[in-house]
């Protein structure tokens, strides 16, 4: 029997709610299933990168496996535009391996520091996905180790059981641990993206201009949410798209240089409690929006840097002290939820660093898939803000009154009450669950919080 574990304490990128469990990284698939079949009572968990904020890559005195050392390409057919990987493999790797054929992962998040399988679970969006949708629809079919040991190739056809498939998307680890999966890729010109940047002065514009962005492959807005007054809701609109050779010819008639490929920074090791406060946010807000053109078209960027520019800042979520950091991402389905949302954010002078605003398209038939139509709107709060916790329960609250949703890859917080309302087909979900878990064999620290 393999038993490589060793007792750890894991937390999620927030680096809130620690909790210890026996962690092993099986380097075989074989060993994987030599660790399952010795699964203590309180269950296993799959663990990814740990870029989930909260904690659903823990499990408080059970057994995590991390699927790093599963991260074989098994099978890459270029002309096809398709690639097979373990659930291991982390997009960077993937995308690197994709550049030397003209291809581009379908989707990625604001990190490539995440795995296929924690992708999958989480069914992740990137800046495209009022174009392209989230992850699960680029996926042919996936191999998913089941609570009884067995393996099964599920897929969205009808032969391949798609209710398992759709339930794995978004389903945090709780239906099996993904060990492989094909995934569909994008074909580009050119390593390049064409970028368009605009600044609007208020909500309004924001929003309009964001629509506009919208014809774009990729789009996404930056807002302020401490700016009061008739700049309230003021922000930064970036859309993109691959380049096309064209513009790239264009490129070098004018001989633009070559933009720096993000940049690599590191956070010093210590950082002054109470770094992150309404006052150097306010600055940092400030500086940010006086700092983009305010219209600016067609700009080249490395790929790096208009789809991961904090990858370039290791450890960046160390800036936010030993208290950690909230990641609070709602969608809601109209623009007076999200008035309200960000006017409660404002009037509580929440210090938000880092707030995104996106707007999705069509969702998935996953009933934990988190995308769906309308805004999204997510949030970096320091943990240490005072009154944080009974705002978000507010926000929560309009959240839910409008139909809409909170994200569970980000969650660490929610009331386990509103979860059937943020995702009302929860009951179809643990139906599927129990067909092939009936014993709860995954567990997780999300999935008892949250009594999933
Ligand atoms: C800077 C940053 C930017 C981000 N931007 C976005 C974004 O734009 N869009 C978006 O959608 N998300 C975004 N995220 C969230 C992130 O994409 C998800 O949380 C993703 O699940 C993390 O993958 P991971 O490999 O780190 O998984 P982990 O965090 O380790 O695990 C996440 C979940 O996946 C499950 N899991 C992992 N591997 C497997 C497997 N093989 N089989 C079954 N279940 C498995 C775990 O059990 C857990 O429930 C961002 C996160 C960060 C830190």
């Amino acid at each position: 029997m393999w038993a490589d574990v060793e007792t750890s304490e894991l937390t999620g990128w927030g680096r809130t709610a620690p909790s210890a469990a026996s962690v092993g990284t099986p380097s075989s698939t074989d060993q994987l299933l030599d660790a399952v079949r010795c699964a203590p009572s309180r269950g296993v968990v799959a663990r990814g990168l740990g870029r989930s904020y909260g904690d659903p890559a823990q499990n408080a005195g059970g057994l995590v496996l991390e699927t790093t050392g599963l991260d074989r390409i098994t099978a890459f057919d270029p002309a096809a535009a398709t690639v097979t990987a373990q659930s291991g493999v982390s997009i960077g790797r993937l995308l690197s391996v994709l550049a030397d054929h003209g291809l581009f992962v379908p989707v990625t998040p604001g990190t490539r520091a995440v795995t296929l399988g924690g992708a999958i679970a989480a069914d992740v969006h990137g800046k495209n996905h009022h174009r392209d949708g989230s992850i699960g629809r680029h996926l042919e079919r996936m191999t998913i180790l089941l609570a009884d040991g067995s393996r099964r190739v599920v897929g969205p056809g009808p032969d391949a059981d798609p209710e398992l498939f759709w339930a794995t998307l978004g389903g945090m680890g709780l239906t099996g641990i993904v060990l492989d999966a094909t995934v569909r890729a994008l074909r580009i010109a050119i390593p390049w993206m064409s970028v368009d940047t605009r600044r609007a002065g208020n909500l309004d514009e924001l929003l309009a201009a964001l629509d506009d962005a919208d014809q774009r492959r990729y789009s996404v807005a930056w807002v302020d949410c401490l700016t009061t007054g008739r700049s309230a809701g003021r922000g930064v609109v970036t859309s993109g798209d691959h380049a096309a050779v064209e513009e790239a010819r264009e490129w070098r008639r004018r001989s633009s240089p070559d933009p720096d490929p993000a940049a690599r920074l590191t956070t010093p090791g210590w950082v002054p409690p109470g770094l992150l406060n309404r006052w150097t946010v306010a600055a940092f807000n400030e500086a940010w929006f006086r700092h983009a053109p305010r219209r600016r078209t067609g700009e080249r960027q490395a790929p790096s840097s208009f789809f991961h520019p904090l990858d370039g800042v290791a450890g960046w979520n160390g800036l936010y002290g030993r208290a950690g950091l909230v990641q609070y991402q709602c969608v809601v389905p109209d623009v007076s939820t999200l008035r309200d949302v960000l006017t409660g954010l404002r009037s509580a002078r929440t210090p938000t660093f880092l707030a995104v605003l996106k707007k999705f398209g069509p969702g998935n038939p996953g009933p934990l898939s988190f995308p769906r139509p309308g805004w999204t709107l997510a949030l970096d709060i320091p943990a240490s803000v005072d009154g944080l916790a009974a705002l978000l329960d507010r926000l929560d609250t309009r959240v839910a009154e409008a139909g809409g949703s909170v994200y569970l890859a980000k969650d660490s917080r929610m009331r386990p009450e509103l979860v059937p309302t943020f995702y009302p087909r929860l009951d179809e979900w643990h139906a599927l669950r129990d067909r092939v878990d009936p014993h709860r064999l995954w567990q997780s620290d999300l999935s008892r919080r949250l009594s999933l």
